[in-house]
């Protein structure tokens, strides 16, 4: 978990009051608008121009990228020379900037040689537990997620699935919880579990989802956002081996909640996508993906893609420290070819 248990690198601790979904006051919970980007200003080299919304990513005639074209807060439109591109808008975003920076020379888009921008869309296998208790749980008490059951994350197709999943356990505040309990819901039953807020408990279930090339983001082709551009189409159906693997995790969760006393189990369906990964794979092949394992497409030296969308699976766990592994790396080698005149 990337939450500091006593003060750390200039951020303070857990405090262990909740809703961390709300903020952390305390700047124990880490995120990149807490700790790297404010050092990064204090070293002069990095400017943060927000509320910027790039548009396409422009080359030269030899192919390589030389900028983009961005609108700014002040809705004006600009022109960023760059001698290198990092797409980072996650796996929605970065995919539809690719596609919309197609020319003459491009015509698919960029780095998209391959036909795989914007394939293999996964989101992770997901849906909810809860159990509803006797006596009062105080489940918001503490970190958002605090606990994580490892026990059906290994492969083992003797289940009936391949992959495999985590219960993490989880609180939600009560507006969230509102929503998200039975999305839809009304009347008795519903306000009847509301009621039981303060003695109910949640896990969330999250497993492998199957990379699968019909799951794709494309360009809209009508809808266009307030800059003209057209908006990304979001396709994704579950894999058979999704459903099974939520049957199961329902089974187990259930079964955990009943052993320790709950006299009520909520299954609750996926909520929409929070983890959004591949649509930008990696591949040691040119012909089978967007990047190589830095995160450089395989089709221009100089255009990186450093978010989710690198990923070629989705494992049995949250992404993010994993996609800030692989920026790290990424940053060090781009840091090490610029070195050597080399992008
Ligand atoms: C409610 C919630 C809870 C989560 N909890 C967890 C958790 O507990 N653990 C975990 O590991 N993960 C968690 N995640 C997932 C995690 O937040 C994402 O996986 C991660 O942030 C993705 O990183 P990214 O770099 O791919 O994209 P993002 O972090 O989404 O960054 C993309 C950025 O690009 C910007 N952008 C997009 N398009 C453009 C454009 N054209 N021009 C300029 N800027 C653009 C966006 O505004 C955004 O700032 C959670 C997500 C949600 C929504
Ligand atoms: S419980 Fe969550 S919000 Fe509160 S201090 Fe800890 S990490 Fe921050």
């Amino acid at each position: 978990m990337a939450i500091n248990s006593q003060p750390r690198d200039g951020r303070g601790s857990c405090q262990q009051i909740g809703f961390c979904f709300q903020g952390c006051k305390s700047g124990a919970k880490w995120s990149t608008l807490v700790s790297e980007i404010p050092k990064g200003e204090a070293t002069g080299n990095l400017e943060v121009r927000p509320d910027s919304h790039v548009m396409k990513i422009e080359h030269d005639a030899s192919g390589k990228v030389t900028g983009v074209v961005y609108m700014d807060a002040d809705n004006k439109m600009q022109r960023q020379k760059a001698r290198i591109v990092a797409v980072a808008g996650n796996s929605i975003e970065s995919p539809r900037l690719l596609l919309n920076s197609a020319s003459n020379m491009f015509p698919d888009g960029l780095a998209n040689s391959s036909g795989q921008v914007g394939r293999n869309y996964m989101r992770h296998m997901t849906g909810t537990m809860y159990g509803i208790f006797e006596r009062p749980v105080h489940m918001y008490r503490g970190t958002t997620m605090a606990g994580i059951i490892r026990d059906e994350a290994p492969h083992n197709p003797k289940r009936g699935f391949n992959g495999g999943y985590e219960m993490e356990t989880l609180s939600l505040g009560l507006p969230f919880m509102a929503a998200f309990l039975n999305p839809g819901a009304w009347g008795r039953t519903f306000t009847a579990s509301m009621d039981a807020y303060s003695r109910m408990a949640g896990m969330w279930l999250i497993g492998e989802d199957m990379p699968q090339e019909t799951n794709r983001i494309t360009l809209d082709p009508t809808a266009k956002d307030k800059h003209g551009m057209p908006v990304a189409s979001v396709h994704y159906d579950d894999h058979p081996n999704d459903v099974a693997m939520r049957n199961h995790a329902y089974q187990q969760s259930a079964a955990i909640y009943q052993a320790v006393g709950a006299t009520v189990t909520l299954p609750t369906p996926p909520y929409p996508s929070t983890h959004n990964m591949g649509t930008n794979r990696m591949s040691e092949k040119p012909r089978d993906g967007v990047i190589n394992k830095f995160g450089q497409t395989h089709d221009i030296k100089n255009l990186f893609v450093s978010d989710g969308s690198q990923f070629t699976s989705g494992a049995a766990c949250n992404p993010t420290l994993t996609i800030v592994s692989l920026a790290i790396r990424q940053a060090d080698h781009i840091a090490t070819r610029m070195q050597q005149r080399d992008i």
